[in-house]
């Protein structure tokens, strides 16, 4: 079969070598000639639009210039070095210049010789100059052949100076194809490829990298994009099917005491429609004699502990023990003291366990887990050593779910025989074509409600020339008896100089803002557990009426006094950072603010989240701007996923292709959840094929 041609190792291609093999493997990720033949070209440069350079009239747009290169130049030494040339063409001339890879680029560029140039013109000083373009010689040969869509392989400056840069890489793709031709069996259905009128894997392969023409490309990518993801929603769903099939769980089939008491007597508000909504979800879960794997989404405030709360009544009531794991000491701590605070006299064995528990206290706590006299324990990373056992676990939940690695969640899982029913609730929403890959066999519950009477908290943008005005500001708050955070991010690459930052604001806050009129509390990650929550103490008991810190309270503090939120060089944090910052006010009856600081000097991405986070207060449609801006590899908790490894596909531009591929293999398994039928056979093969060697990410979480 044609398996074994494509797994053969990438160095026994003609032209290629055990150096160059190690290259690619390194660089590219390129093993086999399977990989080779998926790695695609990230663009097609039509030859046939050329500009001239007389016609340059705007910036930032890419273009392609061909012209003979003159006055090579190296100006500058060492760290200050750059080197010019100049393009020109028979409308006129342009600079090139680089700052980076001076060496390698002289060496392979030569004056009075023709270069097809690409890359965006920028004006300084009035004329336009291309920095890093991209260069290439012209061929005399390749002109006038026929494609004038030629494809563009990333490469690298290690691989360039192995030989292989863009070209080389075109030519070994182009002589595997021909010699792949035959072997490169489809992968899809008949059904499916007569229903979506798709073109061959074979046909979409060769056009994928060497366009007939723009229609037959277009073609191409719709045909991987669609088998890329739908391959992927397949396995996902299948996982699905599979351990909704095998896994037991437990049934808490009954509400009672706990949960009647608890609505009875101590609901200190009326439930917004989408918290019913959610608990509804979570009960029939519970009750279905599945395990559950439900992901909670709700936005900073939206009232998701006491979601939580009502489901762990519910195995309270079925007579299981519950847990719920935090990110932090902090964090935890505060979920132990307002899940003690609702549950007021109910009769219920809650107990906090964190890294500070001491160690007597701790031995009674496991004793106690183990004899089923505790009910519920929240804690953080404590949760998951090994001494922790449970008498009978039934729920586990875990909060803010981007910070704990799948390995932490697959131990927790492992605590019981039957596994426990699991709720993860995070208050990053997820774009939804990111939350249906990354977590496409999860099910999905969502509040996207606020509990009413919230005011919507203002958000300003402030250059650092402004601070005057800002303590103004604050010294006006304070006075009406609010209390302030101020922010700062974690920007350096040691510690030690993001604690200076730190402390430099601390001390220049401090001379603004001096005893005994006012009194600040300073919180960062370099503290002890117990200083920390002294300080916090402070704080919250408004002995003091700022607090100053990194991101340490980024999550789930609730000081409904605290009304102004102020980040210090907020262009450096990311979009959902900010969302949950600000999330951190606003929780009072007092009108909140959140004030972005920043200096004039601001990327163009910098100045559009600020502006984003000034316009909108909808954490999902931040989560969406946010993966517009930075595409999903830079979103929290997708890194060490390798769902996002995508070759063609994209979450962003593709969503429609997405939800359609999901829907179809839903339909599909539906039918034939194992794909058993003749007709899904290819679908099964490739599926074993594609992920036989790839980590289980799906099985928990
Ligand atoms: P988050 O979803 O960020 O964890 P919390 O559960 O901390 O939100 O709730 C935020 C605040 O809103 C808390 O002070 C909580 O008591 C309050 N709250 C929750 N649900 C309601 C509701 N239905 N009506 C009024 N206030 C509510
Ligand atoms: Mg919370």
């Amino acid at each position: 079969m044609s398996v074994s041609f494509l797994d053969t190792p990438i160095e026994y291609l003609k032209g290629v070598g055990p150096q160059r093999a190690q290259s690619l493997r390194q660089e590219l990720a390129i093993n086999t000639f399977g990989d080779l033949i998926n790695y695609f070209p990230f663009r097609y440069i039509d030859k046939s639009k050329i500009y001239k350079i007389r016609d340059i009239s705007n910036s930032n747009t890419l273009i392609q210039l061909k012209g003979q290169i003159s006055n090579i130049q190296q100006i500058g030494q060492q760290r200050a070095a750059r080197l010019t040339a100049n393009l020109s063409d028979d409308s006129g001339s342009i600079e090139l210049v680089w700052f980076r890879s001076i060496r390698w680029i002289k060496e392979s560029i030569k004056e009075n010789h023709e270069y097809i140039v690409f890359g965006k013109p920028t004006l300084f000083n009035n004329k336009y100059n291309i920095a890093h373009p991209e260069i290439e010689p012209v061929e005399k040969e390749e002109e006038g052949l026929g494609e004038s869509l030629q494809p563009y392989y990333n490469s690298s400056e290690k691989l360039k100076s192995r030989g292989l840069g863009n070209k080389a890489i075109g030519n070994l793709t182009r002589n595997l194809l021909i010699r792949a031709e035959g072997m490169l069996s489809e992968t899809l259905s008949q059904e499916i490829i007569n229903k979506l009128k798709l073109i061959s894997r074979e046909e979409a392969l060769l056009n994928i990298h060497f366009p007939k023409d723009p229609q037959l490309l277009s073609r191409a990518q719709s045909r991987l994009k669609f088998e890329e993801l739908f391959f992927i929603q397949l396995k996902l769903l299948r996982h699905k099917i599979n351990r909704a099939q095998k896994i037991k769980g437990n049934v808490f089939s009954t509400v009672g005491k706990y949960v009647n008491e608890f609505y009875a007597k101590n609901l200190p508000f009326e439930l917004t429609n989408a918290q019913k909504r959610v608990i509804k979800e979570i009960r029939t879960d519970l009750g279905s004699g599945k395990q559950m794997n439900r992901l909670l989404q709700g936005d900073v405030g939206s009232g998701k502990t006491l979601v939580a709360l009502m489901a762990i009544l519910i195995a309270l009531d079925n007579g299981f023990q519950a847990c719920i794991m935090a990110p932090t000491e902090i964090l935890a701590t505060q979920h132990a003291k307002s899940i003690q605070a609702m549950l007021n006299n109910l009769e219920v064995k809650l107990i906090l366990l964190t890294g500070s528990t001491k160690t007597a206290e701790r031995k009674i706590i496991h004793e106690q887990l183990q004899s089923g006299e505790l009910n519920v324990l929240i804690g953080t990373h404590a949760l998951i050593e090994d001494a922790v056992k449970f008498k009978t676990l039934g729920l586990v939940i875990i909060d803010e779910q981007h910070r704990f690695g799948v390995e932490q969640r697959a131990k927790l899982w492992r605590k019981n025989n039957i596994p426990p029913h699991i709720l993860v609730m995070t208050a990053t929403p997820i774009p939804r074509t990111l939350g249906m890959t990354l977590y496409g066999d999860l099910d999905f519950s969502v509040i996207d409600e606020l509990p009413p009477g919230r005011k919507a908290i203002k958000t300003i943008h402030q250059y650092d020339s402004g601070r005057l005005k800002l303590f103004g500001f604050l010294k006006k708050q304070i006075k009406q008896g609010n209390q302030v955070y101020i922010v700062y991010p974690l920007i350096n690459e040691s510690e030690k100089l993001d604690l200076k930052d730190l402390m430099d604001g601390y001390e220049s806050i401090s001379r603004d803002f001096p005893l005994p009129e006012y009194a600040i509390s300073i919180v960062h990650g370099k503290m002890k557990p117990a200083q920390k929550e002294y300080e916090m103490q402070r704080f919250i008991k408004g002995e003091t009426q700022l607090m100053v810190s990194t991101t340490v309270i980024e999550v789930g503090i609730d000081i409904p006094n605290a009304s102004v939120m102020v980040i210090e060089n907020a262009e450096r944090f990311g979009l959902s950072q900010l969302h949950q910052l600000r999330g951190r006010v606003g929780r009072g009856a007092d009108q909140s603010y959140c004030i972005l600081m920043s200096s004039y000097k601001l990327t163009g991405e910098g100045k559009k989240r600020l502006e984003i986070m000034v316009n909108s207060s909808d954490g999902f449609e931040i989560a969406e701007a946010d993966l517009r801006l930075r595409g999903p590899g830079d979103l929290q908790g997708t890194q060490q996923s390798g769902v996002l490894d995508l070759k063609i596909a994209d979450l962003i531009k593709d969503e429609k292709i997405l939800k359609y591929a999901r829907n179809l293999a839903n339909e599909i398994l539906d039918k034939d959840p194992t794909l058993e039928t003749p007709a899904n056979k290819p679908l099964k093969t490739q599926l074993i094929r594609m992920f036989k060697n790839k980590p289980n990410w799906g099985l928990i979480s």
